[in-house]
């Protein structure tokens, strides 16, 4: 039973269980009315057994008197009561309801025989004088007869109407215990194979907004459609993990470009110094041995500065697993607003530059921030066409939260184009020029740090992007 129980769906136990119950209460309400039925037969009995019964007895009170003291009037009272008693049995016999609480006919048809006859007014003769002893004697037990097969027939319909009152009370009190106990194995079925799994999903949920893919554990058996959901829902997590992976990537590599020009620009400048410093050292004239040293350590000083830009550029582009570490998200922005110098000063971009100098260091991957600050600021400039001012804020909030703000002058965004920009591939840039992964990505490296990042932009005066990054103490996402 249980094996069989087991190998029904949700839907199927569900419509057990809903029958059952539905079976319980009509069952119930079946016994109960015929319960009622039969107490309303059993009192109507009970009304005319207990008329017999008086009247039987009143005969027999007639008969000890006639006995004792013959008269008239005893004669007619016994010969008036045995009538009415005869013609009370008769009625009762004929009616079904009344009828079937009598279990032994044969005994009262025969003590109504025995007693008329021995009495002498059988076939409505009317009485004799009083009978002989012997005749007495058998009167008497005839009497005796009918006295206690009606006090038999009154125990056995109150009897009757007693259990029949105690099925009515406890019927109910069963019936609704069951259907309590239906409904609480409902309620464990819905809870175990509804509720625990949508809540499961909604932590899932939580969880994939805070960058982690891990799956809701199944035991991968279908029962219900939740079953399905959450084996859906898996699947569509593998495939976002997936995805978070190639969306990164793609996003390194389109912002490459933009990184290689700028490495560029930033190599040529302290190669183009060592060229210069050599040639002055290998030329004609004669250097000072002091300044000769000087000229070397700037030399040394150039190298060092285009070994560290290099170092910079393998950073950003190695597939680098996320590690979490301390971060200096102001160093992390003076290096992306280095790199994007050549191409700001090239679009006529000048550069506010207003960072708290003690700001506290963050929880976060280094790599990571990069792209973020990146994004935005590559972003903010494409925004300024014609030039225009890119201001670059960091600060702590009151409750000593990071925040961090990029903001420029630029086309603006407009209204209804806010809810997509951070849509993955979602892009107003013409083909080529934008990929539509870097706020998407950006997003999804905020969020997974417990950060926040919000817009506040106006078509034709400018855009504002802030993020908010827990302090290292509040993280609550590593
Ligand atoms: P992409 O830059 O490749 O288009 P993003 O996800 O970085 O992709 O940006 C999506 C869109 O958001 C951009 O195409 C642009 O329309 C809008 N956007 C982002 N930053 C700004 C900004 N500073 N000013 C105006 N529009 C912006």
């Amino acid at each position: 039973m249980r094996q069989l129980w087991s190998t029904l769906d949700l839907q199927k136990k569900s419509i057990i269980i809903a029958c059952s119950g539905l079976a319980i209460w009509l069952f119930s309400f079946f016994i109960l009315f015929t319960q009622i039925e039969s107490i309303n037969h059993a009192a109507l009995s009970l009304e005319y057994v207990e008329d017999l019964f008086d009247t039987i007895l009143e005969m027999r009170r007639y008969e000890k008197n006639f006995f004792l003291y013959d008269g008239q009037n005893n004669k007619d009272q016994i010969l008036l009561l045995f009538n009415e008693a005869q013609k009370g049995y008769r009625h009762m016999k004929g009616t079904p309801e009344i009828a079937k609480n009598f279990h032994n006919m044969d005994q009262w048809h025969d003590a109504f025989k025995t007693y008329g006859i021995s009495i002498g007014i059988a076939d409505g003769k009317s009485l004799t004088n009083v009978p002989d002893k012997n005749d007495q004697g058998k009167i008497r037990q005839a009497g005796r007869q009918l006295v206690d097969l009606s006090q038999d027939l009154l125990e056995n319909i109150r009897g009757k109407i007693a259990t029949a009152t105690q099925r009515a009370v406890h019927l109910p009190l069963i019936s609704a215990g069951l259907i309590i106990g239906l409904f609480f194995i409902g309620w464990i079925l819905i809870n175990r194979k509804v509720i625990n799994p949508l809540v499961n999903l909604e932590r899932a949920t939580k969880k994939i907004g805070h960058g982690d893919f891990s799956p809701i554990h199944h035991s991968g058996k279908i029962e219900s459609e939740v079953d399905r959901l959450v084996l859906a829902f898996n699947r569509m997590i593998e495939e976002l993990d997936a995805r978070q992976e190639q969306i990164v990537h793609d996003r390194k590599i389109a912002s490459l470009g933009t990184l290689v020009s700028g490495v560029a620009h930033e190599l040529n400048n302290p190669i183009n110094n060592i060229i210069l410093t050599i040639d002055v050292l290998a030329g004609k004239r004669k250097v000072e041995e002091k300044k000769q040293a000087a000229m070397l350590n700037d030399i040394l000083d150039q190298a060092i500065r285009a070994s560290g830009i290099v170092k910079n550029l393998l950073d950003f582009s190695r597939a680098e697993t996320s590690v979490i570490q301390d971060v200096d998200v102001n160093a992390v922005l003076n290096d992306i607003l280095k790199i994007t110098g050549n191409e700001r000063n090239l679009k006529k971009i000048t550069l506010n530059r207003e960072m708290n100098t003690d700001l506290s260091k963050i929880r976060g991957n280094h790599q990571e921030l990069q792209q973020v600050f990146l994004n935005l600021v590559v972003n903010a400039i494409h925004a300024m066409k014609g030039g225009g001012q890119l201001t670059v804020r960091t600060d702590h909030d009151e409750d000593g939260r990071v925040v961090i703000s990029v903001e420029d002058t630029g086309e603006g965004i407009a209204e209804d184009v806010i809810p997509n920009i951070f849509d993955p591939f979602f892009t107003t840039k013409e083909v080529g020029k934008g990929t539509g992964l870097g706020l998407s990505v950006s997003y999804g490296i905020v969020k997974k740090l417990g950060g926040r990042i919000t817009v506040n932009s106006v078509v034709g005066e400018g855009t504002a992007f802030t993020i908010l990054l827990p302090g290292q103490k509040e993280m609550i996402y590593e």
